[in-house]
């Protein structure tokens, strides 16, 4: 019999809900191309729309904005970081790699060691600035949860006649997004944070911006994203999204389990540090070290019990790596080495959290003796 896994992985993806699964489902036996005309063509379009409208409800895009459906959140941001016709582009240095590594020149935003972006250090990088200029910054960090300031980020770029970028794949369904209020040019989304499927996004553009883009074919998404639509995708997206949106009290509430695993690892290894404790986090998620002990061998102790968690961003999770977000709030490398990050869900249960804590503390106690010597 296969042990049941305790899931606290979710920032890497989080499972699909029943209702995304029942409609893509439907969707998959389904033989329309929204491109072709006869009847199930137009119902495949219409399904699609459906989600557009869900997506444009979900951040209050209004009227004027357009919402390009993508593979995910890579493609989206490829797509503006790529496809923004600025003649300089700025990054923070806790974006995604998806950003992070999407163009070879582009200049990075440091942050400070609370994981927040060093606001006047973007201003002076924007001073006498005459260029068309991109700033991208993320809405809420990945790997700590941080919720950056986009408001002040955009009052400066306004100021400074500068577009702005937001990846708000981590804040969707986490907090109350409103695209109109915050006044960001571009916002990219993924289905899989919020219950969707993998392996479907979107690029949304307010009101005048544009994109170039990145593929040639068909005019499919008013010509800016060729191919094929990837229906039982987009349908799974749309439904996750009006989940996400009901449901963004009971995600609030994740916050209680969050520190109850704080106050315990705190309780049992002094030790610890938490990055970004002192700065607004989404409820959803901690990440912390214990120098001495490497991530790894917390991730491998940790799974032979059945519980995912992880050491940062799944992506980087392959290849052992100092995460660039702990480095970039200034942490050491024994610090990031021996990071792991615990991110709670939508079915995430007090059950789960305590089993962890007590897993967890039985792994500490067993290398304690070697952390006290070392
Ligand atoms: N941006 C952020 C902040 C992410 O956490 C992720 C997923 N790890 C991505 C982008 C990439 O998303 P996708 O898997 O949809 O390409």
């Amino acid at each position: 019999m296969t042990q049941k896994l305790t899931y606290l992985d979710h920032n890497a993806t989080t499972p699909l809900k029943p209702e995304a699964r029942e409609i893509m489902l439907q969707m998959l036996a389904f033989p329309g191309n929204a491109s072709a005309i006869p009847k199930f063509g137009r119902e495949a379009r219409r399904k699609i729309e459906e989600s557009r409208e869900r997506i444009a409800g979900f951040i209050n895009a209004g009227p004027k904005a357009v919402i390009v459906f993508t593979s995910g959140a890579t493609e989206a941001n490829n797509l503006v970081l790529k496809g923004s016709g600025c003649e300089r582009v700025l990054v923070s240095a806790i974006e995604h790699p998806s950003v992070l590594n999407a163009l070879p020149e582009k200049e990075i935003i440091p942050v400070l060691s609370s994981g927040i972006i060093d606001l006047a250090a973007l201003d002076r990088m924007l001073d006498g600035n005459d260029r068309s200029t991109l700033i991208s910054v993320m809405t809420v960090n990945n790997e700590t949860g941080v919720i950056q300031p986009l408001d002040k980020v955009v009052e400066i770029a306004k100021r400074r006649g500068a577009l702005v970028h937001s990846d708000a794949v981590q804040a969707a369904g986490r907090l109350p997004l409103d695209l109109q209020k915050l006044g960001v040019d571009y916002q990219t989304l993924s289905a899989h944070k919020i219950g969707g499927p993998q392996g479907a996004g979107c690029l949304v553009l307010s009101n005048c911006v544009s994109v170039t883009p990145l593929l040639s074919g068909g005019n499919q998404e008013k010509n800016l994203r060729a191919g094929t639509e990837n229906l039982a995708g987009i349908a799974g997206f749309g439904v996750a999204a009006e989940l996400a949106a009901r449901d963004i009290g009971s995600y609030q509430a994740l916050a209680v389990l969050r520190d109850k695993i704080e106050t315990a690892l705190k309780k049992t290894a002094p030790a610890i540090r938490f990055f970004g404790q002192e700065a607004p986090r989404v409820a959803n998620t901690t990440m912390f070290s214990l120098p001495g002990a490497a991530s790894e061998t917390q991730l491998i102790a940790l799974d032979m019990e059945g519980i995912c968690v992880s050491n940062g961003s799944a992506c980087s999770s392959g290849a052992v790596k100092a995460s660039h977000v702990l480095k970039a709030m200034g942490a050491s490398d024994a610090e990031a080495g021996s990071s792991l990050r615990i991110s709670l869900g939508w079915n995430s249960t007090e059950k789960e959290v305590d089993y962890f804590i007590q897993k967890w503390t039985e792994m500490y106690n067993r290398i304690k003796s070697r952390l006290d010597a070392a």
